[in-house]
């Protein structure tokens, strides 16, 4: 993978974003102007003051959750003035009236990107102009304000570099970055939010799983996350809440997560809230390394995946594919020995 890193960032002190630059996707606007985006030059800034500080972890790698840096951002929308100067302040609660759309109609989205303190002290972000293109796309399909995901990037390190004390000194774990779009809207109308607002938190987080012990998930054919036509490509906040309780329904269950299945072959789609892949022997006899395609919505378009796919690929070491295996097609090669056992094996139910 061609990793390069952005030299038009110059005023980067400690941040290095690499990254795999693409193809620019969206037109390039010509002009600065708030109808199409907010601007890192107009960023104004409210530090913290020292005494409000909150303490930092005492130990970076056994994390708690919900902890957050000491700043968040923020940049108001309106359908007629286009964007506000975005600001940086300390982490505090919003003002939202109660009819806002997003309280109603769950008119929202979310990136989830990551930053690591390299065992060179320098703080790197992964990828994280694909988070900015997934990003616009969905704001996109939810009706919300499109902007510019280099000028929301540079920001993001602006505020990294403000709370570079939070990124975490440890390898086991990394600073997640919560970039938010919301639908401000007052009116209770089914309709197109004419206000918005983006925001953007930053906190320490652990490993997930540590250690890369394998996971037990519950596979339920009667449950799907996504469906062709629908948003399982997009990451909307709608998309989860469904998915709650069935994750609940797991850990009832003595499994971690939910294995995504779709339509009556049954097909793999994604496990949580996480993409899979599966290796092994295929029916051809060959080393196979299989992912779902992106290509009829159902799978989130996962950084990660793209990253493994791309190195996979570059690799030449065994056959990379891109459709759905199927849980007739799982039983088998475990009956046949062609996946690992440790990987795919039954879990006692409470019914056994
Ligand atoms: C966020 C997410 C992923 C992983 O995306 P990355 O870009 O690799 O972090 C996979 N599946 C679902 C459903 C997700 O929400």
């Amino acid at each position: 993978m061609a990793f390069t890193t952005m030299n038009n960032f110059n005023y980067f002190a400690k941040i290095v974003v690499t990254s795999v630059r693409f193809a620019a996707t969206a037109t390039q606007q010509s002009s600065y102007s708030p109808l199409f985006s907010f601007y890192h030059k107009d960023l104004k800034i409210v530090q913290i003051d020292q005494s409000q500080m909150k303490p930092k972890p005492t130990s970076w790698d056994n994390l708690k959750f919900g902890l957050y840096s000491d700043h968040m951002m923020e940049v108001d929308w309106h359908m007629h003035n286009g964007w506000a100067p975005p600001l940086i302040s300390p982490l505090h609660n919003f003002n939202l009236h109660p009819g806002a759309k997003v309280f109603h109609y769950a008119i929202e989205l979310f990136e989830g990107i990551k930053a690591y303190r390299g065992v060179d002290n320098k703080i790197r972000m992964f990828r994280p102009d694909k988070n900015m293109e997934r990003m616009r796309k969905t704001a996109i399909r939810a009706s919300l304000p499109d902007f510019d995901g280099d000028e929301l990037m540079k920001i993001i390190s602006n505020m990294i570099i403000l709370d570079n004390e939070w990124v975490p000194y440890s390898n086991a774990s990394s600073l997640y970055i919560r970039p938010t779009l919301i639908g401000t809207d007052p009116t209770l109308g089914i309709d197109f939010s004419q206000q918005a607002k983006l925001f953007v938190l930053t906190g320490p987080v652990g490993n997930h799983y540590l250690g890369f012990r394998p996971i037990a998930l519950l596979a339920d054919p009667g449950f799907v996350r996504a469906f062709p036509g629908g948003v399982g490509g997009y990451k909307m906040g709608s998309n989860y809440a469904p998915t709650i309780m069935v994750g609940k329904l797991a850990k009832d269950m003595s499994c971690q997560q939910a294995l995504w299945l779709y339509d009556s072959d049954e097909k793999i789609t994604e496990a949580g809230t996480m993409n899979i892949f599966v290796y092994w022997i295929n029916e051809q006899g060959e080393e196979e390394f299989v992912t779902p395609p992106l290509t009829d919505g159902l799978i989130l378009p996962g950084i990660t995946r793209d990253s493994i796919l791309e190195i996979a690929n570059e690799w030449k070491k065994f056959k990379v594919t891109e459709r759905y295996p199927t849980m007739a097609e799982i039983k088998r090669s475990l009956k046949e020995k062609r996946v690992d056992r440790h990987l795919f094996r039954r879990v006692p139910t409470p019914n056994d």
